[in-house]
C-alpha cells in the first residue's frame, strides 16, 4: 500500500491545458474519489498516476519515490476502466491470472491467489468460464479481481460503474467499498455521479475545468462548499444574495435579501470576508414548505408562491417564488403535496445554510 501525491501536475494537450496546476495527498490506504462533470480532467489525472500519459509539468510521487520516469508495468498499480475489456479467449481464471504470469509468479503460486481474487469479488465458481457467459455486473467484478489478484500498491477505477443499469450500480458501490476495506488497499476511483461519491469516499477532490474546487470530506464537501460550483454539483443549492453584518460568538451573521437577518455558524462560514457582499447557500432539501401562516418557531421563514411541482415518489421538488426569486425545494411528501399556485411559507434552518463570499 501507498500513499500518491501530485506536486504541481500540469498537462497541456498542444495548447489547450486539460489540468492546471494540481497539488493533491492521497493518504495511504484511503479511498479517494475525483469528482466533476464530463471534460473536467479526472481521467487524465488518473492515466498520469497510471504512467499511461507524462505530465506537461511536476512530479508524481508513489509511496516515497518519483516515479515520472517509472514506465506503467514497474509501477504495481491496479487499473479498472469503465469499458472492463476482459480478453475475451481467455477463460476467467486466466484472465485474472494474467499479471501474475505477466509478473512472473510461480505457477504453484497463481492458481491459489485466482482463487482468492475469485472469492473475494464473490464469484468463486466461475473461473473456468469465458467472459461472454457472464452479465456484465459479473464482468465487471472480474475486471476487479484480476486488478487486485496482483496485490496492487494503488488500485486507479476510473468510472468503473458507469456501463451498468442503476440497481446493480448500487449494490456494486457497497461491493466495491467493502472489497477495499477488506484488503486496505489506497484507492483513486473516479466519478462524475455525486452520489456514488457522497457514499464511497473517504474524502473527495471535487473538480472542475481542469483545477481542484475543492477537497474534503463527503460531509465537509457537502455541508460546507468552497464554491457555489460545489454547491451546485453536489446537489441542487439556492444560491440567495445577502451582506455581512458582523461576527458573533455564534457564527456569521448575515442580512438575506430575500429572508432579513440569518447567523451562519462559524464553520460554514470559514472562507467569508470581513464585511461586504455575500452569498448564502441553502440546500433543496433543507427548505422547507409550510402553511401560509405558521408560527416562526425558530425557523427563518417568508411566504412564497408554488410554481411547480415534480413529484419524485419519496419526495416532491418544488419550485417556488419568493418575490421575484425562484427557489428550488425537495421536501418529504408528509400528507398530499402542495398544489401549484397555492400560497406556502418557505423555512430553514440558520444552521443549515452556508456562506460564501462575493455577490
Ligand atoms: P474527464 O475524465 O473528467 O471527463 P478528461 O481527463 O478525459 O476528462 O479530459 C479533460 C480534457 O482534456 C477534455 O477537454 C478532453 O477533451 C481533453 N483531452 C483529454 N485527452 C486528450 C488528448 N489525448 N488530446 C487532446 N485533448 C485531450
Ligand atoms: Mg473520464
Amino acid at each position: 500500500m501507498s500513499s500518491v501525491i501530485l506536486r504541481d501536475i500540469v498537462k497541456r494537450f498542444h495548447q489547450f491545458t486539460a489540468v492546471h496546476r494540481t497539488t493533491l495527498e492521497i493518504e495511504d490506504g484511503a479511498f479517494v474519489t475525483l469528482l466533476g462533470p464530463s471534460g473536467c480532467g479526472k481521467t487524465t489525472n488518473l492515466r498520469m498516476i497510471a504512467g499511461l500519459l507524462d505530465p506537461t509539468e511536476g512530479e508524481i510521487l508513489i509511496g516515497d519515490k518519483r516515479v515520472n520516469d517509472v514506465p506503467i508495468h514497474k509501477r504495481n498499480l491496479g487499473i479498472v476502466f469503465q469499458n472492463y475489456a476482459l480478453f475475451p479467449h481467455k477463460t476467467v481464471a486466466e484472465n485474472v491470472a494474467f499479471g501474475l504470469k505477466y509478473r512472473d509468479v510461480p505457477k504453484s503460486e497463481i492458481e491459489g491467489r485466482v482463487q482468492k481474487a475469485l472469492d473475494l469479488v464473490q464469484l468463486p465458481d466461475v473461473g473456468g468460464r469465458y467472459p461472454k457467459a457472464l452479465s456484465g455486473g459479473q464482468q465487471q467484478r472480474i475486471a476487479l479481481a484480476r486488478a487486485i489478484v496482483i496485490e496492487p500498491d494503488v488500485l486507479l477505477l476510473d468510472e468503473p460503474l458507469s456501463a451498468l443499469d442503476a440497481n446493480l450500480r448500487e449494490d456494486m458501490r457497497v461491493e466495491l467499498k467493502r472489497i477495499q476495506e477488506r484488503i486496505g488497499v489506497t484507492t483513486v476511483f473516479v466519478t462524475h455521479d455525486q452520489s456514488e461519491a457522497l457514499a464511497m469516499s473517504d474524502k473527495i477532490v471535487v473538480m472542475s475545468a481542469g483545477r481542484v474546487e475543492q477537497v474534503g470530506s463527503p460531509a465537509e464537501v457537502y455541508n460546507t462548499p468552497a464554491s457555489e460550483f460545489v454547491a451546485n454539483f453536489l446537489g441542487a443549492s439556492n444560491i440567495l444574495p445577502a451582506k455581512v453584518a458582523g461576527r458573533d460568538g455564534e457564527g456569521a451573521r448575515l442580512e438575506a435579501d430575500l429572508f432579513g437577518p440569518v447567523t451562519v455558524p462559524a464553520e460554514r462560514a470559514a472562507t467569508l470576508d470581513g464585511a461586504g457582499a455575500a452569498k448564502l447557500v441553502l440546500r433543496a432539501e433543507k427548505l422547507l414548505l409550510r402553511p401560509q401562516d405558521t408560527p416562526a418557531d425558530g425557523m427563518v421563514s417568508a411566504p412564497a408562491t408554488v410554481e411547480t411541482v415534480d413529484y419524485q415518489g419519496q419526495t416532491v421538488r418544488y419550485f417556488v417564488r419568493v418575490g421575484e426569486t425562484q427557489l428550488q425545494a425537495i421536501n418529504m411528501i408528509d400528507g398530499s403535496p402542495y398544489a401549484e399556485g397555492q400560497a406556502v411559507q418557505v423555512a430553514f434552518q440558520p444552521k443549515d445554510c452556508a456562506a460564501l463570499p462575493g455577490a
